[in-house]
């Protein structure tokens, strides 16, 4: 029997088809760089598909009319325009629409767009799963299976807009979804640079808001790079009550994350929010009010209290509307701008922290087959 290592030569192999390039995944740089490469065409042909694959959506090379024919024969040996599917919307009787997606390899992510007065907010999911397993949250029980590439993440608007009447509907963009998206930091930034760019939806990056658990370095980062606004989910104003709902805590615990909140840029963005998921007999007392206040002291902020989401399985309980009342009140002493949190759509377990319970199976609804593996990772 020879000891040789059996590995086929190139000559010996069979002809893997080359991957193809997906086209929604790749920044306008990269965009232009195989137009100009493998494509063999002029870059200003960058331009062309930009608009056609992240202003109008197009879903195949056949919609684009303005191309030859020659060569959308030939992008369709090179590339795909990539994408996901709407599996299902369902909309709850408070006018939120919840987006069941079906991403490529099978796997699903949820989009949720809510109506208010003036505006329509589309949230967004940036991984499928989540490795930063915080108590309170559905998907968080998931752990993480993957991030979603640019391309899926900036379909979710795309996909969004149409069911809205057009991607200028949505007015609001924020990062809430599914995931961390700061722990898929450079699809998130290459989704958000695209949904930003001028040749796109040219979204604002004002009308953009990342919410994070507070990954410090990235964070940071983020904010030398992308003006968009902060939301950083803090939940208890000490390391005990933090540490013990968020895993996160204690790799970087609030000291650190405050001072990063300090060290924040904050030209243009005005304040940070500061998300408080309130579980009753947890984080409510007066005496965590009295904390968080005195945490924020000095930092250009704004709090928002979300009353707690139940899920079947969740150990917590949603405070009494007085509850959450008193903490605000308390707050208010403190000069700090408070909001509460409406719950949206909640009939479609669309609400904060519900995400994925349809593909679950946890609630009624169209029940989907998830992928079989949950990735070991955690972050920790
Ligand atoms: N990973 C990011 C963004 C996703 S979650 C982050 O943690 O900020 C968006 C917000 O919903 C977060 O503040 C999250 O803590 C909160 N949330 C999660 N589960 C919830 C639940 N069951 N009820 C209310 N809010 C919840």
């Amino acid at each position: 029997m020879s000891t040789e290592p059996v590995i086929a030569t190139p000559s010996e192999a069979p002809a893997a088809p080359a991957a193809k390039v997906v086209l929604k995944d790749l920044s306008y740089a990269d965009l232009e760089a195989f137009v100009a490469g493998p494509l063999g065409e002029r870059k200003f042909r960058a331009q062309q598909l930009f608009r056609w694959v992240h202003l109008r959506g197009v879903r195949s090379f056949a919609e684009m009319t303005d191309l030859s024919a020659a060569l959308r024969a030939r992008l369709e040996e090179l590339a795909e325009v990539g994408g996901l599917t709407v599996d299902a919307v369902l909309e709850s009787k408070d006018g939120t629409k919840k987006l069941l997606l079906r991403l490529k390899d099978g796997s699903a992510i949820e989009a949720v767009l809510i109506p208010d007065d003036e505006r329509l907010t589309l949230c967004v999911s940036t991984q499928v799963g989540c490795a930063l397993a915080c108590a309170f949250c559905a998907t968080g029980k998931l752990g993480l299976l993957r991030h979603l590439t640019p391309g899926e993440i900036v379909d979710q608007v795309l996909r969004a807009g149409e069911i809205a009447g057009g991607p200028r509907e949505i007015t609001n963009i924020v990062l809430m979804g599914m995931g961390e998206p700061l722990h898929n930091y450079d699809g998130t930034m290459t989704a958000l640079r695209n949904l930003c760019h001028a040749q796109g939806l040219n979204f604002s990056p004002r009308r953009i808001t990342l919410s994070t658990v507070g990954m410090i370095p990235e964070m940071l980062r983020l904010g030398d790079e992308l003006p968009v606004k902060l939301a950083v989910s803090l939940h208890a104003a000490d390391n005990e009550t933090r540490a013990k709902i968020m895993p996160i805590n204690k790799k970087y615990d609030l000291e650190a994350l405050i001072a990063a909140c300090h060290e924040f840029p904050m030209p243009t963005r005005n304040r940070i929010t500061f998300e408080y998921v309130m579980l009753r007999g947890v984080n409510t007392g007066l005496d965590h009010a009295d904390r968080l206040g005195r945490l924020l002291r000095g930092l250009p902020s704004k709090v928002n209290l979300i009353p707690f989401n139940e899920h079947p399985g969740s150990e917590f309980e949603r405070p009494t509307n007085a509850e959450v009342e008193a903490f605000k009140e308390r707050l208010l002493t403190y000069n700090l701008p408070v909001m509460v949190r409406t719950t949206r759509g909640r009939d479609i377990a669309a609400a904060c922290g519900q995400l994925w319970l349809q593909e679950e199976g946890l609630v009624p609804g169209p029940i989907y087959k998830g992928p079989a593996r949950r990735a070991a990772a955690r972050i920790e």
